[in-house]
């Protein structure tokens, strides 16, 4: 069975085709700048160099074109037939509290899509631009719908509860949702299979440390608590978001800069804040800060300083959450492959008895147990991979509704 797994952002489109009887990945690839005259495609066929060329993409549907004619192209393809895809699987943002797993997309899902797309402005409409443009051109196809927020849906109330008047959830569902979910789903459960260790036993500490960070505390393979809430912009410093701020600093910041409330959380928040900010506009990538800090620069110090404080202070709260802390697993762009940060946030953590072997500390996105045999706690590197969880999840559900053989 050939699952296609389609990401779609507002001006990109990333793709990956799986062929499931041996899980491994065909081809994958990216369209960018969709919506500008000078989009391009950056194809990879499995096992051979990658190609790039302009294409004409308006929108995602031309995009999808693309894509399409790129995978069964006689030349870099490697289908011969789109009849050979038996199922396409998206990956949605935000599916509010309606969607605590992944589902077969019908008109219904669409109209319930339609209605979370309030809660994820910037995220949600390109995500259901992807899964229209998919069902036009291939009307006959199932699609799966895999939500980043489905996880975090086992949160307790406790958990997702903002201490705000009641009726504000009730009316318009402003609570704690958390993303990354796939992320955190599928490295909670290599971190059970590399310990051998079932899941259900284990309380973990899920670090997703990319452009966008959050963690979660993975009790017995169940999210119950993770640091993203309404949006993305809640928890640890970011690339370029804040993260957890006293709310006040809105007005007052509205107020000095003579912005708007939308201006300051999108403009600033969003865009200025996190360790490109506090870096004093240095950069938002932690390979610079590193470089910079080394060199001297004493406000990338700084902004590596709070990312590791603020990140090791939500471990420790999330071991009192789980009552017990068995592992903490570091994953995406900073914790696949900084050395330095995994140390800089372990060594904050000597009253859990984290011990992380230096050597084995070393590795760059290679799945391993990082911390010494002596460790109370498993520290563990694994790369996440959430393209392979959506493609199982929809080779599973189209299975189980009988949509293919
Ligand atoms: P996204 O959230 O966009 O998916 P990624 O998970 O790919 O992001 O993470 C991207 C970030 O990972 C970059 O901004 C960079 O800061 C960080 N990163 C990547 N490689 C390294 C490295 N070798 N050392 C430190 N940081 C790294």
């Amino acid at each position: 069975m050939k699952i296609l797994v389609i990401n779609c952002g507002s001006s990109s489109l990333k793709y990956q085709l799986f062929d499931m009887d041996k899980e491994v990945c065909m081809a994958k690839g990216n369209v960018e700048r969709v919506g500008s005259p000078d989009a391009f495609i950056v194809h990879r066929p499995e096992g051979r160099d990658k190609i790039t060329y302009n294409v004409e993409a308006k929108d995602h549907e031309e995009a999808l074109k693309h894509v399409f004619a790129a995978l069964t192209d006689a030349e870099i393809g490697v289908i011969s037939d789109l009849s050979e895809v038996s199922a396409v699987g998206h990956r949605v943002v935000h599916g509010g509290e309606k969607f605590a797993g992944s589902v077969l997309i019908d008109d219904e899902v669409m109209k319930a899509l339609d209605e979370c797309q309030d809660l994820a402005p910037l995220h949600n409409p390109p995500n259901i631009m992807g899964v229209q443009a998919c069902r036009r051109l291939m009307p006959n196809l199932p699609m799966v719908g895999v939500f980043d927020t489905a996880f975090h849906q086992t949160m307790p109330r406790e958990a997702y509860m903002y201490a705000l008047p009641y009726e504000l959830y009730r009316k318009y569902g402003v609570r704690r949702y958390g993303f990354h979910g796939t992320s955190h789903r599928y490295v909670s459960a290599r971190a059970a299979q590399v310990l051998s260790r079932p899941k259900e036993e284990l309380c973990v500490v899920t670090c997703h440390l990319g452009n966008g960070s959050s963690l979660a505390a993975v009790k017995h393979g169940i999210s119950i608590d993770t640091t993203m809430g309404f949006t993305p912009l809640e928890g640890v410093p970011m690339g370029t978001r804040s993260g957890d701020i006293d709310p006040a600093i809105v007005s007052f910041l509205c107020e000095k800069l003579e912005k708007s409330p939308a201006e300051v959380v999108l403009g600033y928040l969003n865009k200025k804040s996190g360790v490109l900010g506090l870096s004093g506009g240095a950069s938002n990538d932690f390979r610079d800060l590193e470089q910079a800090a080394l060199d001297g620069n004493e406000l990338a110090q700084l902004a590596l300083d709070v990312f590791a404080y603020r990140v090791a202070k939500y471990i420790g709260a999330y071991a009192v959450a789980m009552g017990a802390l068995d592992a903490i697993v570091f994953t995406a762009g900073i914790g696949e492959n900084s050395p330095e940060m995994r140390e800089r946030i372990c060594k904050r953590l000597g009253v859990f008895g984290v011990e992380l072997d230096p050597e084995k500390n070393q590795v760059r996105g290679v799945e391993q147990v990082i911390s010494t045999p002596a460790s109370r706690v498993a520290v563990l590197c694994i790369p996440t991979n959430e393209e392979i969880t959506i493609a199982r999840d929809t080779a599973e559900i189209v299975k189980a509704a009988g949509a293919v053989s």
